[in-house]
């Protein structure tokens, strides 16, 4: 029998456990000892011994006593919420330590104003030992002697307190159930000691299993230890007199949540998280194709150091290294009861303040999108709202619970008006619930896009296209999205950032925590998380002989294009605001065979005016110093609504109402759009590129608008007038169009979303969206010969004039320009340069001859092995 004096692990107050503010160490159910309410910021050993764990929320760690007695020291109550965050551990698993030496350090404000109080206590968790002579109900220095334990004799005798899942249970009765947990924090400190209380008496053994590790059901420390997280399956055996029943209700107890709160839909598909497209990442023989991930339910964070592949879809090629930078969408916990109105309502009303404080920072970051942000603010100010919230608090209903009763109920009755501009206002509504949510969760507002450390790699639901403006160059590394699509209008922009970027990856990224090394691998639509470091050390390698190669390539990218049999090929650039021109030039665009005008017209609260259009056209144009420059009407719909422009609320909205269609059913918007352009000098360095055409007739529509502005402003000369072939029709009847169009540009997002029946944003079918299926292939040729018998030049401006595998393809059927992101045109002329014109024909007609994309692709890493 030995005793030891333990040493005060912090300065501050000294306390007996039963005055602490959390009943599990109040009533002695985690161990026995005492408490102290610091005044310092490092946590120190309290003896010489062995660090058996430091919690992976870093509040906590237990060490070993030479006489084997484990002290739990555990920094405040409730910390175990906060995740690490404000938290800094010193010591690892295994270490040894000597008394006075620091274990964790902490940061006082933000643990003090996040947790629910700074007492820490120090507890001896095993059996075998006894505490006497706590030094409480003082000031205590740091290292003074604070209490006594007697007992042990140096070895833990009995089953080992955690470990791999090797030991035997015996020969006797024995029980199994498997159970999924179902608490937020996971096995923490409350819950174990609950768990420890239950199992304690029972005269056989209980272990509990997760993930290959198990542990003492009777010890606080290791079912600590296990590191369990939301979601996991454990399963918990007994063996001993009456096995089953004690595993049954050890089960229960869990499913109980252990005294903490219930997190229900989390828990209840967590299993089937940890399956589909979560593997570890061995190199796989045949990559799974991308599995559907929105009935997918998530399971916890990857643990730190576990490799995992994520399969999603290529969106944006390029890889990167990074950094991740979780953007999801916020998924807080909503318990109903409250602390009562005099800490809710303050609650609330502070989380208000915050959320306030955010949108204008938010509009003096984005001018150009203040009017969204002051609509924002004009909603929280509904005193409808706040008064509804506050009437809930009052009756005894937590902040969270009150605010989203009443924001989802206002959203839910705009979303059932009729007018689109009322669904956005709704929608606007569900983002401020969300914002108001993580206010309260105490989480500060996430930082823009723009002020992201650099090399940093963002995980999100979807990225918008907004949250991309203003984006500076080399903050991003790259994007990964859970839902999207390929060819989405965020991977747009994306593309035009060159951000490497892989979309459709589920909801198992929303397992990557923040801060983990990542690679992404936009050639094959790959996110590998906690990489190993030669896999870290070769993409490096890759990217920087990549990005040495564009260097090189840049150097001639800014002469014409021809191939290497000397047909000239003209490499264009898609735009899609002011700022894109210069840079294009500079990458070796030789025109803008693309402007998206919509981006211009988006993400504001009117319309902008004829003016206002005409300056950004001439600016552009200026840029673009002389080259031609296309420029597309509206395409907005589907998609892309506009909150002031009332279209009726569709069923199929990409099969309804947008582009052309929009454009003829609302004349004004695209005659000011038409004047805008017609005023742009000098006069033959515009054209006009209309969307979604269908039929000759409507090109004959938008023409003679063309015809009478042009006669209102007294411009005498022409200007041409093309379509784009992105309606199947259109490429079928390219011989009509052609007659009454100046030149022709396949959209191949759209034509490729219409040919194979699969929507370009649906994650489902993002896989299999690939405009190299042969039968869109087949609709270029046929577009092509169609021109040719008016002689009309026929471009390519949609996503596969981007895609250095389709280049040869579209080539050798005809085409004889492409209009491209800027980002690849340095690379995609100096591969044009290395091409001659009888193999692209031969590698496209049999191209023409194959069952899939996929086939095609061989054909071409065949024919073209460097690529
Ligand atoms: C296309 O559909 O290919 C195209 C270029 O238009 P957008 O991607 O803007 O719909
Ligand atoms: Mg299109």
């Amino acid at each position: 029998m030995t005793a030891i004096t333990l040493a005060a692990p912090l300065a501050g107050w000294a306390m007996p456990l039963s005055e602490v503010p959390d009943p599990a160490f109040a009533q002695g159910l985690v161990g026995t000892g005492m408490a102290i309410d610091p005044t310092v910021n490092e946590l120190r050993s309290p003896c010489d011994g062995t660090v058996l764990s430091v919690h992976r929320a870093r509040h906590a760690c237990t060490v070993r006593t030479a006489s084997g007695a484990e002290i739990l020291l555990h920094l405040g109550v409730d910390t175990v919420g906060l995740n690490g965050e404000g938290f800094t551990a010193h010591v690892q698993d295994g270490q040894s330590v000597k008394t006075g030496d620091r274990l964790i350090s902490f940061d006082m404000d933000l643990v003090g104003s996040r947790a629910q109080s700074l007492v820490s206590m120090m507890v001896v968790v095993n059996d075998g030992y006894t505490v006497d002579g706590q030094s409480v109900d003082r000031e205590i220095a740091a290292g003074d002697a604070a209490m006594t334990v007697h007992g042990g004799s140096g070895a833990d005798a009995g089953l080992p307190a955690s470990g791999p899942d090797s030991a035997e249970e015996g020969d006797g009765e024995t029980g199994e159930r498997s159970v999924v947990l179902p608490i937020a924090s996971g096995l923490h400190a409350r819950p174990a000691a609950a768990l420890v209380a239950a199992t304690k008496a029972y005269p056989g053994t209980v272990t509990i299993h997760c993930r290959d590790r198990r542990a003492n059901a009777k010890s606080v420390v290791a079912l600590m230890g296990l590191g369990t997280m939301l979601g996991d399956r454990l399963t918990v055996r007994a063996a001993g007199p009456g096995a089953q029943d004690m595993a049954e209700s050890v089960a229960v107890l869990i499913e109980g949540g252990l005294g903490d709160p219930v997190v229900a839909t989390l828990a209840a598909g967590a299993a089937a998280g940890a399956g589909s497209q979560a593997t570890p990442a061995t190199p796989p023989a045949a990559p799974a194709p991308a599995q559907p991930a929105a009935e997918e339910e998530v399971g916890p964070p990857f643990a730190h150091g576990e490799e995992v592949l994520l399969k999603g879809t290529i969106a944006v090629p390029g890889q990167a290294v990074g950094a991740v930078v979780r953007r999801f969408r916020s998924t807080v916990r909503v318990v109903e009861q409250g602390a009562g109105p005099d800490i809710e309502e303050p609650r609330l009303r502070r989380a208000l303040e915050q959320v306030v404080a955010g949108l204008a920072q938010s509009a003096q970051r984005m001018p150009e999108h203040a009017a969204i942000f002051q609509a924002h603010r004009e909603l929280l100010d509904d005193p409808e709202l706040l008064d509804g919230a506050l009437a809930d608090i009052r009756a005894g209903k937590s902040a969270e619970w009150s605010w989203q009763r009443m924001a989802r109920l206002q959203a839910d009755a705009l979303a059932a008006l009729a007018d689109p501009r009322m669904a956005e206002r709704a929608a606007d509504l569900r983002d401020l619930e969300q914002q108001v949510l993580t206010a309260l969760s105490g989480k500060g507002p996430d930082v823009g896009l723009a002020e992201l450390p650099a090399g940093s790699i963002v995980l999100a639901d979807e990225i918008l296209p907004s949250d991309l403006a203003g984006v500076p160059a080399g903050r991003l590394a790259g994007i990964g999205m859970a839902h999207g699509g390929p060819t989405s209008h965020a991977v747009i922009l994306a593309a035009a950032l060159g951000v490497p970027t892989v979309v459709a990856l589920g909801r198992q990224a929303e397992r990557v925590p923040d801060g983990a090394p990542v690679v992404i691998d936009g050639n094959r639509g790959e996110l590998l998380v906690f990489p190993p470091e030669d896999t870290l050390a070769a993409t490096r390698t890759a990217v920087a002989a990549r990005t040495a190669r564009r260097e090189e390539n840049r150097l001639t990218s800014r002469e014409e294009c021809r191939m290497a049999d000397g047909t000239r090929i003209e490499v264009f650039a898609n735009l899609g605001r002011v700022s894109d021109a210069p840079g294009a030039v500079v990458e070796g665009a030789e025109g803008c065979g693309l402007l998206r005008t919509e981006f211009l017209f988006l993400e504001r609260q009117s319309a902008p005016t004829e003016d206002e259009q005409y300056q950004q056209y001439q600016q552009i144009a200026d840029a673009l110093e002389g080259r031609p420059l296309v420029i597309r009407t509206l395409d907005v719909g589907g998609d892309k609504p506009l909150s002031y422009l009332p279209l009726p609320k569709e069923e199929n909205p990409v099969l309804g109402l947008r582009g052309v269609r929009v454009g003829l059913r609302e004349p004004e918007l695209l005659r000011a759009q038409i004047r805008a352009i017609l005023r742009v000098k000098p006069a033959g360095v515009c054209r006009i590129m209309v969307p979604m055409i269908a039929s000759p007739s409507e090109l004959q529509a938008v023409r003679a608008m063309v015809d009478e502005e042009r006669a209102k402003l007294g411009r005498a000369e022409p200007i041409e007038l093309g379509a784009m072939i992105e309606v199947p029709a259109a490429a079928l009847i390219a011989d009509r169009i052609g007659a009454v169009a100046d030149f022709l540009s396949i959209g191949t997002n759209d034509l490729t979303q219409y040919v194979l029946a699969m929507d370009r944003g649906n994650p489902h079918v993002a896989a299999q969206l690939d405009a190299l299926h042969p039968g869109v292939l087949r609709l270029i040729r046929l577009a092509v010969m169609g021109a040719k018998t008016h002689d009309r030049v026929v471009a390519v401006c949609g996503g596969s004039a981007s895609d250095p595998m389709a280049a040869p393809l579209l080539i050798g059927l005809g085409v004889t320009e492409l209009s491209a992101t800027p980002a690849v045109i340095a690379d995609l002329k100096a591969f044009i340069r290395t091409l001659r014109m009888e193999d692209c024909r031969r590698v496209a007609e049999a191209a023409l001859g194959t069952d899939s994309a996929d086939e095609v692709r061989r054909l071409v890493a065949e024919s073209w092995p460097a690529l």
